[in-house]
């Protein structure tokens, strides 16, 4: 028997059974196991060679229980078989391409992708002689055309940053399939409670667990789930590379996903009545979210997604400074460049992207543009706030 969402988000991956018979799991603060004796010792090394998943630890930078924890969850949550924790969402990026490229490989990168993710791709990636094709999101034909015999992965983001753009995950893995090309989506926006991107046969899904996952902005940590022979190379990549999450986060991390269901619903619905209400209001030039049938990507997310999400973007009716005017107005939301968090947090784009104007238009990022994070408050709240700022520019 399966139990649902919610109840997995409290019980999958712990033990009933806990340390002292406290009902958490512990956090284990140290950076070493030691051994009882040489015997143990080599019995350990014998159940690493022959891979025992259930081996004991031996040094932090390889595991540690909390964190073992986490990933028993989160892999629960996914519907995946492994999951793999990091100290945070570029780290687990940038360690699964570093394990699944070689020199002379191809990746396909749909370009709406995470700004820092493009980056690794464009300097570092290019440095270790992997060439990257980015293509635009809406073009499936532009994504069949773009692969190699080279091509080893193919990697995508839904919804995307800052425009919501929704791909669509079967029509994607129908082309990754049809040359054998591994397939990685950040699914950061999405969540798990949103999206199941392994059901649409999604080889290797990848959160910023700083977001939507920890849910509180108080932590930074990153997670990679799918089946145990993809994620084997990533483990080890880790273990050297040493971007594992430490057990305070972890813990952390173990908490905030013990409500990601109540959060993200609450978020779902605020960002849903947000975008309503912004779309009807004169002083909004348009709204990006993919939850309205204006949004170019409608169908695609009703068809493949159990809520819109909590970010809602859109662009003012005026220019930059009119747009910084607004944002200021705001009383309710937090000025900063996450998401995920019970607090709702705004951001003009542009200001926080980059001071070179050209570098933003390249990026397709305008000045009237503005994100909108919702957190957890009373969507009334929300909205009352959005009106006074509004009304007054
Ligand atoms: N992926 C997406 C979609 C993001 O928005 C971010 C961060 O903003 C990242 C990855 C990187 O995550 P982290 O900040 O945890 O390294």
């Amino acid at each position: 028997m399966t139990n649902h969402f919610s109840t997995q988000a409290v019980h999958a991956g712990e033990e009933k059974r806990k340390p002292y018979g406290a009902i958490t799991t512990p956090i284990i603060q140290t950076s070493t196991y030691t051994f009882e004796n040489t015997a143990e010792a080599l019995d350990y090394m014998q159940r690493l060679a022959a891979k025992d998943p259930d081996v004991r630890d031996e040094y932090g930078r390889y595991g540690n229980p909390t964190q073992k924890v986490v990933e028993r969850k989160m892999a629960a949550l996914e519907g995946g078989e492994r999951a793999l924790l990091f100290a945070s969402g570029m780290c687990a990026i940038t360690t699964t391409m570093a394990a699944l490229l070689s020199s002379g490989d191809h990746l396909v990168m749909v370009s709406d992708c995470y700004h820092r993710t493009r980056e690794f791709a464009l300097t570092f990636l290019s440095r270790w002689g992997v060439e990257t094709t980015l293509v635009l999101v809406d073009e499936p034909t532009a994504l069949a055309a773009a692969i190699r015999p080279t091509t080893r992965l193919i990697f995508a983001e839904t919804p995307t940053n800052p425009y919501l753009r929704v791909i669509d995950l079967a029509q994607m893995v129908e082309i990754a399939r049809q040359h054998s090309i591994t397939t990685i989506l950040d699914s950061t926006f999405a969540t798990p409670f949103n999206l199941r991107p392994l059901e649409y046969g999604v080889d290797v899904v990848i959160h910023s667990a700083t977001k939507y996952l920890g849910g509180h902005n108080d932590l930074l940590a990153g997670v990679v789930i799918g089946s145990g022979e993809t994620l084997a190379p990533i483990q080890s990549a880790r273990g050297v590379l040493g971007g594992i999450s430490n057990p305070h986060d972890a813990y952390l991390l173990l908490r905030g996903l013990k409500t990601l269901d109540l959060r993200v619903r609450r978020q779902n619905e605020n960002g849903q009545r947000v975008a309503q209400f912004l779309a009807d209001h004169p002083a909004v030039r348009c709204v990006h979210y993919p939850g309205l049938p204006s949004h170019p990507d409608y169908e695609i997310a009703r068809r493949q997604m159990t809520g819109f999400g909590g970010v809602v973007s859109f662009e003012i009716e005026g220019d930059m400074d009119k747009t910084s005017r607004f944002v200021d107005l705001l009383r309710l939301p937090y000025i900063g460049p996450t998401l995920g968090g019970v607090e709702s947090i705004i951001e003009q784009v542009a200001t926080l992207f980059s001071l070179d104007p050209e570098e933003r238009y390249q990026a397709g990022i305008k000045d009237n543009l503005v994100r909108y994070a919702l957190g957890i408050e009373d969507a009334d709240d929300v909205i009352a706030d959005l009106g006074q700022a509004l009304a007054q520019i």
